[in-house]
């Protein structure tokens, strides 16, 4: 059936400067790294996209290897585009990265120009796209200087393939060297991609800090820490869960006891605020205005209904973020 988006798109959902910017963006986001690729339903992905875009979700988060096979979850994403989202597109923030292994030879991955310009003309391609919203390098590459990288991205730019550029996973200190070079070139950093969650604390020390410095947002990837910090894990290994399905990225050995007894006391807690643990894991790392976004994935609609709801619960008082330390200690 054809959609057409709702008109009450813009109600609930919040939309949070990032860094410097002049660019808003909603302050829970999806990503398409898992449950979009070849491997999944289209009509399911389709659902869930259309959902997040009429609960106030413009920003959409890809790269170039998410499926699997890598390279289908843009491909799924572009026929979703075509179907149902042509007339929207300027109301869309739509990402990709390059960084990770991609194709074979010495250009398939890393950060030289050749490999980011190839990748993101890949990207385009695969999506249906003139341009994508944000661009990033997805992890740093110890071997290249960071100027080629860096200058490859303004380039990007520069040739109207990109309108802003981001960094994911980079420390506290080559992030501040990279904002410098990119400064300097006048394509600034937009955005900041690190895991963050209340079980990956990394951004604490010191690169938020150097985010707020730089002028830079944040968006956080794994809030949910895959899922571990939701209600799938309580009762066991749920069969339609991450940590039972062919991913590699949530062992089921990360599920330990001591992890779980914080998942309960931390379940406990949120049953306590009204909230689901989803909820709270969401709120939490949205806490203080701090992080522009909280990067969230979904195998289902009622995933995405559930972190749009976690905005109406944003408040912790002192002594509920202590408890959540004391759980967490
Ligand atoms: P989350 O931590 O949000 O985990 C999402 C998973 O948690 C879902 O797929 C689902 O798993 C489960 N879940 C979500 N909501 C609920 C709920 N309400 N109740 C129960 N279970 C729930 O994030 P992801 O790990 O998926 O990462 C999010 C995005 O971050 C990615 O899509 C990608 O865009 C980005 N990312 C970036 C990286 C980088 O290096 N820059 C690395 C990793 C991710 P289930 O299948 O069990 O239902």
């Amino acid at each position: 059936m054809t959609y057409s988006a709702s008109a009450n798109r813009y109600d609930t959902m919040a939309y949070r400067r990032s860094g410097q910017s002049g660019l808003k963006l909603p302050a829970i986001s999806l990503g398409l790294w898992h449950n979009f690729g070849g491997i999944d339903t289209f009509e399911r992905g389709r659902e869930m996209i259309r959902r997040a875009f009429d609960l106030g979700i413009t920003h959409f988060d890809l790269a170039n290897n998410y499926g699997p096979p890598a390279g289908s979850a843009e491909t799924t994403f572009g026929g979703i585009l075509k179907a149902d989202f042509l007339p929207y597109r300027d109301e869309m923030i739509i990402s990709t990265k390059a960084g990770y292994y991609m194709w074979p030879g010495p250009y398939g991955e890393w950060g030289s120009k050749k490999s980011l310009v190839s990748s993101l003309d890949q990207s385009l391609k695969r999506m249906g796209l003139d341009y994508v919203d944000i661009y990033y390098h997805h992890r740093p590459d110890p071997n290249t200087p960071l100027e080629e990288t860096m200058a490859a991205l303004d380039l990007i730019v520069r040739q109207g393939k990109a309108l802003y550029v981001g960094l994911s996973n980079y420390s506290p200190e080559q992030t501040r060297e990279a904002s410098r070079i990119l400064k300097r070139l006048g394509t600034p950093c937009l955005i900041h991609q690190p895991q963050y969650s209340m079980l990956a604390r990394g951004p604490e020390a010191g690169l938020l800090d150097v985010l707020d410095e730089e002028g830079i947002g944040s968006i956080v990837f794994s809030p949910l820490a895959k899922g571990i910090l939701t209600d799938r894990y309580l009762n066991g290994i749920a069969p339609d869960s991450r940590a039972a399905g062919p991913s590699a990225f949530l062992n089921p050995d990360e599920l330990t006891e001591e992890t779980l007894d914080k998942v309960r006391a931390l379940n406990a807690m949120a049953g306590e605020r009204g909230q689901k643990l989803s909820q709270m894991a969401l709120a939490w790392v949205l806490r203080g205005g701090r992080v522009t976004s909280a990067l969230i994935g979904a195998s289902r609609v009622s995933q995405i209904d559930d972190a749009v709801e976690a905005l109406r619960g944003l408040e912790f008082t002192s002594e509920e973020l202590a408890r959540i330390e004391a759980i967490l200690a």
